[in-house]
């Protein structure tokens, strides 16, 4: 008897060329390291029935629900500059939509789940590692506010996988708002099946911009909410790592958390990914890197937009172009609020690239230098090895908060509800890591417990803060592959 979930089909519906229908591989021996109680009960699901025997079966692809049509999503993309055609999930099945609390649906997806026809060379399979990497990251980032693909539950799979060396297996179940990319627009254009890509654009907008009527409308609604994402992504000196198109969400959500890392000391060429060697994706990078790969959206969407190609690209451009100004809006907006102010004047933005420029120079601590902010100018100032240029700016700062009517008691709130106490810190992530690599889940549970609440102030938890000592600095992130 297998569980019964009421799973929706809508992407499954689409026509075959969409998809590979197919069930998740069984693996050896599952075993589970973590439910999310808090996301499961959102969608409707009984943690402690996916705690169950039944549910960890499910949770590893050896089972299929009552209700799943399970299948591999078609994708293509520019990796690194390079179109690959044909991508696809090469280790993930969706199982399916559900509901969740907010109304809308989610898709069900399990990634480390085996062999498809869009696997290549690969195995289809995911090492922990970079599973509770995943699960982390993407659980911290919606903690902080951003929008995010989510952790449902990860599993090991008592088998092992090659990669450099043999790792233990785990599968990942991950729920995001749907698992569209501008990668799948590029699969059906690069075919000119522009059939399909008029469905998509049907499905996209039914799912995540039911107000939009046109193809063109449905592409302004992406570039509005990338804006919006790569805003907060630097505000957090979050670097993505690996923003391939078939890594760039429609819904807006980030995805794929291979080679990402939060930036320690501020400088805006950093780059972590070791397979990121002319520094493409760097930090300062991303929001040049969005649009190159929005236009590469609009390229895809062009006969829908008009049948005149010229006055198709004419506008697609411009829409493309747009990005400049909404990002710099939402930038605007985010260091405002890291800079505490309330009213928003022509200055701000200098004001906050000032800060970042000695910051660059000083090598400081992005998330304690912000955070510092809230406790006081002098713990900012312990943090440069030579504050006079740090002083000046301080001094123009608080003459610049005086401007505000907001009360200035609130101020140290303010700071603290936009600057974040807490980030996965790299080598907190890589010691969560390597403990549970030996079978010991306790600081993964922990560093997750901490995250939950990354602006609080946790004094018992005060050394997550602390920023790697030199021994243990993470100075380069692998891709899950
Ligand atoms: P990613 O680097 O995770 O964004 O994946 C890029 C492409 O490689 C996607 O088409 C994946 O499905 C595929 N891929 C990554 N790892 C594997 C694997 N172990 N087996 C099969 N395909 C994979
Ligand atoms: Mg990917």
């Amino acid at each position: 008897m297998s569980m019964h979930i009421p799973f929706e089909a809508h992407y499954a519906a689409l026509p075959d060329r969409f998809h590979a229908r197919m069930a998740p591989t069984p693996v050896a021996a599952p075993a589970l390291i973590a439910v999310n109680h808090r996301l499961a009960r959102e969608l409707g699901l009984d943690p402690e029935v996916l705690e169950s025997a039944e549910g960890v079966a499910m949770l590893a692809g050896n089972a299929v629900a009552e209700g799943s049509s399970p299948l591999a999503q078609a994708y293509a993309g520019h990796q690194f500059g390079g179109f690959n055609p044909q991508l696809g999930d090469g280790r993930a099945i969706l199982l399916g939509e559900l509901r969740h609390a907010d109304g809308h649906l989610r898709d069900i997806q399990l990634k480390g789940s085996g062999p498809t026809p869009f696997s290549r060379r690969g195995d289809g399979r995911a090492a922990l590692g970079p599973v509770l990497r995943e699960y982390i990251l993407s659980e911290a980032m919606h903690a902080l506010g951003v929008p995010t693909t989510r952790a449902l539950a990860a599993v090991t799979t008592g088998e092992r996988v090659l990669r450099e060396q043999p790792m233990p297996g785990a599968v990942f179940t991950r729920v995001a708002s749907s698992h569209l990319r501008v990668g799948t627009f590029q699969f059906f254009a690069a075919r000119g099946d522009l059939e399909a890509v008029e469905q998509l654009v049907a499905f996209a907008r039914a799912r995540h911009d039911p107000g939009a009527e046109t193809a063109l409308d449905l592409l302004k609604g992406v570039i509005a909410r990338q804006a919006r994402l790569i805003a907060q992504w630097m505000g957090l000196g979050f670097i993505h790592g690996v923003m391939n198109t078939d890594n760039m969400t429609i819904s807006g959500e980030t995805i794929d958390y291979g080679p990402c890392a939060f930036m320690e000391a501020y400088h805006p060429e950093t780059v972590y990914s070791s397979i990121d060697q002319f520094g493409r994706y760097a930090y300062g990078k991303q929001p040049e890197i969005a649009v190159w790969n929005l236009a590469q959206l609009a390229t895809a969407m062009l006969p829908l937009i008009d049948p005149d190609k010229d006055r198709a690209i004419d506008v697609a451009t411009e829409a493309v172009q747009g990005f400049a100004d909404l990002y710099q809006a939402a930038w605007a907006e985010v260091f405002r609020a890291k800079l505490g102010l309330i009213s928003d004047k022509p200055g701000d933005a200098a004001l906050a690239h000032d800060l970042l420029g000695h910051m660059a120079g000083a090598g400081v601590d992005f998330t304690l230098a912000f955070r510092g902010l809230a406790e006081g100018v002098d713990v900012v100032r312990a943090l440069y090895p030579e504050p006079e240029r740090f002083d000046g700016w301080a001094e123009g700062w608080r003459a610049r908060l005086a401007e505000d009517a907001g009360p200035a008691e609130t101020l140290s709130a303010r700071l603290k509800a936009a600057n974040p106490a807490y980030i996965p810190r790299n080598h907190r992530v890589e010691e969560a890591i390597q403990a549970g690599l030996t079978g010991d889940f306790a600081p993964f549970h922990a560093l997750n417990t901490v995250l939950q609440q990354p602006f609080a102030d946790q004094p018992e938890h005060a050394a997550y803060q602390a920023p790697a000592r030199p021994e243990e600095a993470v100075r380069e992130t692998f891709c899950g592959t």
